[in-house]
């Protein structure tokens, strides 16, 4: 329990209490003379405290008057404000002033006379007024940054428009920095503010046509305005700062959650170098803090009117920085959250897809088992169909009406044999044999190969081989088959004769084939499905000369082009892998 004091020290130390408050104050007795007086009365009236106790009231203000119908007895027991002259060293002056009545242990009544100073209470009024407008723009600029639904982008644009527009914050200029994570620095972002009187002049001129709510200048950012702000930008794009100097002045800033009001005697590390960016010795810094850690700072100052940065300024600062820095990080969880969204569709649709695929490749592989099957079957009665239509065809005489039906039937055999021919390559489960040899080596082989057949069809082979000894991983007798498929379409597409050139050339990763005809190339129509199973425009063709390529050169790694070149003819290319390190490959 505490100890009462002894009832003199208690009034002993109220005496000095009141003898020391700074708020004016006078306690007076029923014959209207002043007891005692607070340090703040002596300031207001400019006496010492000797000087006023033990005076008559009177002396001290204009006139008793104000205490008509109030006083010692009649004041009511909650107290009365009323206004007062006082008669001060060299004038008068008007008050605020708030009477109580009480009474001493021995009954005797006593008014206690609270002084407020007009001066001051303007003073307080006028920041009560600002603070209230402000607050209402504070109000603003959270419904333009939260209601608006701002990109990024755009929500950091109307940060720095409230920063500087009249209806806003009224700095000259702003700049936005932000922690950038990946390279562990706080960098410059975006800034916005004119770079000499004549542009400020301008854009100020300019912005009375602008709309006078600060919603909506946030919210409706002209574009064209940038043009203006290409000084500060430049500015705000050498504004680096790594994350690890902490004593620098920008981060300590960044840390401290509150802002920093720089004037042209301050001095600390990095100071220097922020004012030589700036090109001004007064600013003030806020802290960009939300809940999960700093994520910035902006500075603000005024380059251009050099008005000075109030208090009033910096409390606004503060307040409109922590809503900023909350606004921009709810914007970039929202992009964030956005991009995670899209990522898991694109997930699920290329899940989706890759179903497909793998059903696709049951029912092929079963297809594929039993087109063997049929094939084989099949080819034991055709050759034995074909041999009798042939021998037919040799007993018929020239003009025996039969011979023609004899003939179609040998040529008909003839296409259906090669049909199943290419049909079982193409099912035929593929060896994995890899080597690793020079690929020019096997298109001399196939062109030695084809010789007769291109010398038949009148048409010129032209090598251009590159790769010479630089070696790739394939399988010899499949990488043949493509080059001979492919050399095959392009002899086919020029039945009159003409020209086929087989290039080489090393790139980064691998060696670029190319089979190039002079042919008339591709149509759009053809294009489109010459890869898929029996797709074929000609009479005798099997439709799977593209597909067993496109099915060889995936298995090798690749991807298996067709196009049309600008000179005319169609080209085919595909790369060759190059072969693995020592202990990579997988074989
Ligand atoms: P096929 O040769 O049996 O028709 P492919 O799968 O090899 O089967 O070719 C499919 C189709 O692609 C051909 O019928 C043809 O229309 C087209 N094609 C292939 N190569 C060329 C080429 N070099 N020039 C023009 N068209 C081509």
């Amino acid at each position: 329990m505490t100890k009462l004091r002894p009832t003199e020290e208690v009034a002993d130390l109220a005496r000095r209490g009141l003898a020391a408050c700074r708020v004016p104050q006078l306690i007076v007795d029923e014959q209207w003379t002043v007891v005692l007086v607070s340090e703040g009365a002596c300031r207001l009236f400019g006496r010492s405290r000797e000087q006023m106790e033990g005076t008559a009231l009177e002396s001290l203000v204009s006139s008793l008057d104000v205490f008509a119908g109030c006083g010692h007895r009649t004041c009511p027991p909650e107290g009365c404000f009323r206004q007062l002259d006082l008669k001060l060293r060299n004038a008068t002056t008007a008050v605020e002033l708030h009477c109580e009545r009480f009474r001493d242990a021995a009954g005797h009544p006593f008014l206690n006379l609270v002084l407020y100073d007009a001066g001051e209470l303007a003073t307080r009024d006028a920041m009560r007024t600002a603070r209230i407008s402000k607050l209402g723009l504070l109000n603003q600029v959270s419904e333009a940054l939260y209601g608006a639904q701002l990109s990024l982008p755009q929500v950091l644009e109307s940060v720095l428009i409230a920063m500087t527009a009249g209806q806003g914050l009224r700095f000259n200029r702003a700049f936005l920095l932000l922690v950038d994570e990946r390279t562990r620095t706080l960098r410059g972002e975006i800034a916005i503010g004119p770079s000499s009187r004549e542009e400020a002049d301008r854009i100020w001129r300019d912005l009375a046509d602008q709309p006078t709510d600060l919603y909506e200048m946030m919210t409706s950012y002209d574009l064209s305005l940038k043009e203006t702000d290409v000084a500060v930008n430049n500015i705000v794009r050498n504004l680096k700062v790594d994350l690890a100097e902490d004593d620098h002045v920008l981060i300590q800033a960044m840390h401290s959650r509150r802002v920093l009001h720089v004037s042209e005697k301050d001095s600390g590390p990095g100071l220097d170098a922020v004012r030589h960016w700036l090109g001004v010795g007064r600013f003030a810094v806020a802290p960009l803090a939300t809940r999960r850690g700093s994520i910035g700072v902006l500075i603000a100052d005024n380059a251009i009117s050099g008005l000075e940065i109030t208090e009033l300024d910096l409390e606004f600062l503060q307040l409109f920085a922590n809503q900023s820095a909350n606004a921009i990080e709810s914007s970039r969880l929202t992009e964030e959250l956005a991009r995670k969204v899209l990522d898991l569709r694109k997930a699920q649709q290329k899940q989706k897809e890759d179903q497909q695929t793998l059903l696709r490749m049951e029912r092929l592989s079963v297809m594929g088992e039993t087109s063997a099957i049929v094939a084989h079957e099949l080819r034991n009665p055709l050759v034995a169909i074909g041999g009798f239509a042939r021998t037919l065809l040799r007993n018929l005489t020239e003009d025996d009406p039969n011979r023609q039906f004899a003939q179609i039937i040998t040529e008909e055999v003839g296409r259906l044999e090669r049909i199943i021919h290419d049909l079982l390559d193409f099912i035929r489960p593929q060896k994995m044999m890899r080597r690793n040899l020079p690929p020019d080596q096997i298109v001399q082989e196939i062109a030695r190969k084809m010789h007769l057949t291109l010398e038949h069809a009148s048409v010129a082979l032209d090598l251009d081989l590159k790769a010479g000894d630089v070696e790739v991983n394939c399988h010899p007798g499949e990488i043949q088959q493509v080059l001979q498929n492919l050399t095959l379409n392009a002899i086919q597409a020029q039945p009159d004769g003409g020209r086929i050139r087989i290039s080489s050339r090393v790139l980064e990763g691998g060696v670029l084939i190319q089979v190039a005809d002079r042919g008339p190339g591709l149509a759009k129509d053809v294009a489109e499905k010459m890869f898929s199973p029996f797709f074929t425009t000609k009479t005798a063709g099997s439709g799977l000369g593209l597909t067993i390529c496109v099915q060889i050169i995936r298995a090798h790694g690749g991807v298996l082009r067709g196009e049309n070149l600008p000179e005319g003819g169609a080209c085919f290319s595909f790369i060759l892998p190059r072969p693995k390190p020592e202990g990579e490959n997988g074989e």
